[in-house]
C-alpha cells in the first residue's frame, strides 16, 4: 500500500451542499440513552450523507439529510449484480471535545481502488474527506466521550439505475451514515479462537478479495457460520496454494520468537490500514517486519518448533485481537505464551493512544473533522 499524507487541508473541490436538518432528531436524552450503550451497528445518528453520480453530469448534488430509508427501483442494479463497495472508519473524540479520524486519505485511495474493480466511479480525496466532515457537522454530538468508544463511520457506494442488462451502471449513488459504537471489549481484550475454512474460500485469483465490497462479505457467512459450530468466533481463508489469507474482515499477523512480525502479502487480502499503522509502530520500535506469502504450514511446525510464538488480527472496528487457537478439520494451532499477546495488546494500547489523542501523532495520521 502507498502512504500519502497530504499536508493542506482538503477543500470543498466546487461542489455546493445542501443540508437538511432531520425535524425529528433524538433529544439530547435520548442520544445519552444510546450512547451510554451503543453496542455495535446497532443504533445511526440522525442524518446521513447522498451524493449522486451519473455518467453525464459526474459527481454532483451532494447533500446531508435525515437518516432514513433509500427509495430504490426494483431493478437497481445492485440488488442483481452486487455493484457495491464500502469503507470502515472511526471519529474518536479526544479529552479537549475536538473530533478526529485516522488515515482518512488512506480509506479514500482504498475505496478509489475498490471502485475501479467493482466498475464504479471513483470518489475524489477531498469529497470523500469532505462528507465525513459535513456529516460530524451535523451529528458531533453522537461522538461519544468514554473510554475505548467512537463514531463509527459507513461511506459506501452502489449501481443504482435501473436496468438488468449486465454492465457497469450509468447511475450509482454514495452515502455516508454514522453509527455510534462502544468499547469492543468491555471487559478486557480476549484472545480469540479461529475456524480454519479449508471447503470455503472468500476470494480467488483475479477476483475481487482486494476490494471492500459486499459480496466477499456474502461468501463468508456460511464459513463463519460453521466457525460458531465448532465454537469459534471467527474464521480464516487461505489461497489456492494453501497460503493464509485473512479473516473475513480483519488481517492477520504471525509473532516470531525473535519479536520479528509476519504478515500475509497477495493481491487477494484487502489491506487493512490498522495492520499498516500496527506494523509501522513495530517497526518504530525496532521489530523487524516481513510481508510475504505464508503457507499453513509454516504457521503450523512454526508453532510445534517454537518459532512462531503467536498471533493476532486487526481491523478498525476491533483494532487488535490475540489469536489464542487456530481449528482446522484435523489440527489445532494453540498458542498459550504470553509474549506475542503482550506484544498485541501494547501496540494496540499504542495505536489508540494516538487514536484518542493520548499521545503525540507522530506519523500525521489524524484528520479533524470538527473544524
Ligand atoms: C476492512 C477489512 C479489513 C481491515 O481493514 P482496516 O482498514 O484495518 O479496517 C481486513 N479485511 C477485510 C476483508 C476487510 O474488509
Amino acid at each position: 500500500m502507498t502512504i500519502n499524507l497530504p499536508l493542506q487541508a482538503p477543500s470543498a473541490a466546487g461542489l455546493i451542499w445542501q443540508v437538511i436538518r432531520n425535524g425529528e432528531a433524538k433529544t439530547p436524552a435520548e442520544r445519552d440513552a444510546v450512547l451510554a450503550d451503543p453496542g455495535f451497528g446497532n443504533h445511526f445518528t440522525d442524518h446521513m450523507v447522498d451524493i449522486c453520480w451519473s455518467e453525464k453530469g459526474g459527481w454532483h448534488r451532494p447533500r446531508v439529510t435525515p437518516y432514513g430509508p433509500i427509495s430504490l427501483d426494483p431493478a437497481a442494479a445492485v440488488l442483481h449484480y452486487a455493484q457495491e463497495i464500502f469503507e470502515g472508519m472511526k471519529a474518536y473524540r479526544h479529552a479537549d471535545g475536538s473530533i478526529h479520524t485516522f488515515r482518512p486519505f488512506e480509506n479514500a485511495a482504498r475505496m478509489q481502488r475498490s471502485a475501479r474493480r467493482m466498475a464504479l466511479p471513483e470518489l475524489p480525496s477531498e469529497i470523500f474527506i469532505e462528507s465525513l466532515k459535513q456529516i460530524i457537522a451535523v451529528d458531533a454530538d453522537w461522538v461519544p466521550s468514554a473510554p475505548e468508544t467512537s463514531l463509527y463511520l459507513r461511506p459506501f457506494m452502489f449501481a443504482k439505475e435501473a436496468f438488468l442488462g449486465v454492465r457497469p451502471a450509468k447511475k450509482v449513488a454514495y452515502y455516508v451514515i454514522a453509527s455510534p459504537a462502544g468499547a469492543y471489549f468491555p471487559g478486557g481484550v480476549e484472545p480469540v479462537n479461529i475456524w480454519l475454512s479449508t471447503d470455503y474460500a472468500r476470494a480467488g485469483k483475479g477476483g475481487t478479495g482486494a476490494a471492500k465490497t459486499g459480496g466477499n462479505y456474502a461468501s463468508s457467512l456460511l464459513p463463519q457460520a460453521e466457525a460458531y459450530e465448532k465454537g469459534c468466533q471467527q474464521v480464516a481463508f487461505l489461497d489456492d496454494a494453501g497460503n493464509l489469507e485473512e479473516l473475513g474482515g480483519m488481517n492477520i499477523v504471525l509473532v516470531k520468537r525473535d519479536g520479528t512480525l509476519v504478515t500475509p502479502e497477495s493481491p487477494s487480502i484487502l489491506e487493512g490500514i490498522t495492520r499498516d499503522s500496527i506494523l509501522q509502530l513495530a517497526t518504530d520500535r525496532g521489530h523487524a517486519v516481513e510481508r510475504r506469502a505464508i503457507s499453513l504450514d509454516e504457521w503450523r511446525s512454526g508453532a510445534e518448533s517454537g518459532e512462531i510464538v503467536g498471533a493476532f488480527a486487526c481491523g478498525t472496528a476491533a483494532v487488535v485481537v490475540p489469536i489464542g487457537r487456530l481449528l482446522g478439520t484435523d489440527f489445532e494451532i494453540v498458542h498459550t505464551g504470553a509474549e506475542a499477546s503482550e506484544l498485541a495488546l501494547s501496540l494496540r494500547q499504542e495505536l489508540t493512544d494516538i487514536q484518542y489523542g493520548r499521545v503525540e501523532d507522530r506519523h500525521g495520521w489524524l484528520t479533524r473533522l470538527d473544524a
